[in-house]
């Protein structure tokens, strides 16, 4: 029986599902993506993330026996030349956003496809309410798969040791310049692997419940750029953490973390029209104002916490769980640009991307979401840089301008500006404007849904 094992975001010889489920011959590949790598820039950081990731696979496989065949092309093409050298099916964890779902469909009809939930520790289909449709709350959902999380270990899957390798051309490995892409600087964590990030953040987790909103405190785990590109299975990163010696509560805390991004999962496959469109089918009159919207994107709000995670995302591709919340807020609140504006610039940059996620936490911001904030609690910047950067640390650390200035001042509506000698953006809008502006303009969207 030959089959191919296509690696796409399960980059790890560990706990694969494809690893275990492969029965005999085997031809290992992964394809450089030209549909999806043609629409990125030059600089994208990921793909230098994954193609190192890529290569290291490689080697990870050579080192059990097998290797990797890596095409620079499209899934189409690369299946097509495939299709008729007896390949039984292809084996391969599964995506729900919009374009891994057409792909696998058209992919399917040239070889059949077996997909396996391997980025995930449940599939959508295992939690149901009752009466058999999904829950929108995360809270309920949560409880529901008590079963799951109070565990102390979840099943990891052992590799099948009997796989034999296929003759097949493996020494072809494109450059990373043939791929039409520049190597670029990554953050410090990239450079280490998710069993040394787990180390790192076991001897902080004791702190994780309390300090993990602080965005000067490096007090999360980073794992979520290895949980998008499976360097780590999300079950044994659940495992690795519930096995640490630490307080309960904060390990409980960090694996509830976990299950947001389970959640959001969940949300995009059964609600997919959620990509594209207000889940609680409101209609919001969004500003349409472009200039308002390159300003948030640029990092000239005149709003200076904005300013710096925005700043700050530009130049690393990375930005604190808070800052998300801070920044997202603002730009469909305070300025009511059209979330999804936001969440396509988020997708076009950050390191950690995952379209379930972003797309739920966006909506969550928006109050268009299926557990959303409630539309009248709207993030004032100023008091949330006043409380997680008392001293203005980040702040100061990204505008470098503002270094002189006191943080009473950057955390308060127009103190920067009124010194008159500082080279610093005016404030688009008022913030008690704006969020009055936003409150009725949801106000109206709701009742008018109602
Ligand atoms: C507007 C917005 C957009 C976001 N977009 C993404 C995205 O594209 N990809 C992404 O992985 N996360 C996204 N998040 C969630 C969160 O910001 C990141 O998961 C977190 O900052 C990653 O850092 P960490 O690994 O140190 O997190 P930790 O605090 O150490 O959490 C551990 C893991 O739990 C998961 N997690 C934690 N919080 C969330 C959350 N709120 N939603 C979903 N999963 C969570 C992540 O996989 C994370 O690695 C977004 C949040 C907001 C508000």
């Amino acid at each position: 029986m030959k089959q191919i094992l296509w690696f796409r975001r399960d980059l790890r010889i560990t706990d694969s599902a494809i690893l275990h489920f492969a029965k005999d011959e085997v031809l290992p590949i992964f394809i450089f993506d030209k549909n999806i790598l043609n629409k990125l820039s030059r600089d994208d950081k990921r793909v230098t993330f994954i193609y190192q990731s890529v290569l290291n696979l490689k080697k990870e496989l050579k080192s059990i026996g097998l290797d990797l065949a890596i095409f620079h092309s499209s899934p189409k093409e690369v299946f097509e030349s495939l299709k008729n050298e007896g390949f039984e099916n292809i084996l391969c964890s599964i995506d729900f956003d919009d374009y891994a779902k057409k792909r696998d469909e058209q992919i399917a009809q040239i070889i059949p496809i077996q997909t396996f939930t391997d980025s995930f520790i449940t599939h959508p289909n295992d939690c149901l309410k009752a009466d058999g449709t999904p829950y929108k709350v995360f809270t309920p959902y949560y409880k529901n798969l008590s079963f799951i999380w109070d565990s102390h270990k979840l099943i990891e899957l052992d590799r099948n040791e009997n796989l034999k390798l296929i003759s097949f051309d493996y020494e072809k490995v494109p450059t990373l310049e043939e791929l039409g892409f520049k190597a670029q600087k990554l953050v410090d964590f990239l450079q280490k692997s998710a069993d040394e990030l787990i180390k790192e953040f076991a001897l902080k987790i004791d702190n994780y419940k309390v300090d993990r909103d602080f965005f000067d405190k490096n007090a999360t785990s980073t794992l979520a750029v290895h949980l998008r590109f499976g360097l780590i299975s999300p079950r044994e990163a659940f495992n690795k953490i519930k096995k640490l010696r630490s307080g309960t509560e904060n390990k409980e805390f960090f694996i509830r973390e976990l299950f947001w991004r389970e959640f959001y999962n969940y949300i995009l496959y059964h609600f997919p029209r959620s990509e594209f469109e207000n889940l609680n089918g409101i209609n919001v009159n969004w500003n349409e104002d472009e200039t308002v919207f390159q300003k948030w994107c640029e990092g000239k709000t005149g709003v200076p916490i904005i300013d710096a995670a925005m700043r700050h995302f530009n130049q690393t591709g990375t930005m604190h769980n808070r800052l998300r919340m801070i920044v997202s807020s603002y730009l469909t609140k305070n300025l009511l640009v059209n979330w999804k504006k936001g969440e396509r610039y988020f997708a076009s940059k950050l390191l950690d991307y995952e379209a379930s996620s972003n797309i739920g936490s966006w909506q969550w911001a928006a109050s268009t979401g299926a557990d959303s904030v409630p539309y009248f609690r709207i993030f004032n910047p100023y008091l949330q840089s006043a409380k997680f950067d008392k001293e203005a640390v980040f702040i100061k650390s990204v505008l470098k301008e503002l270094k002189d200035v006191e943080p009473k001042k950057i955390h308060s509506e127009n103190g920067v500006q009124s010194n008159i000698f500082l080279d610093y953006p005016s404030q688009i809008v008022s913030i008690e404007f704006s969020r009055k502006r936003a409150i009725d303009e949801f106000k109206r969207a709701n009742n008018e849904k109602n």
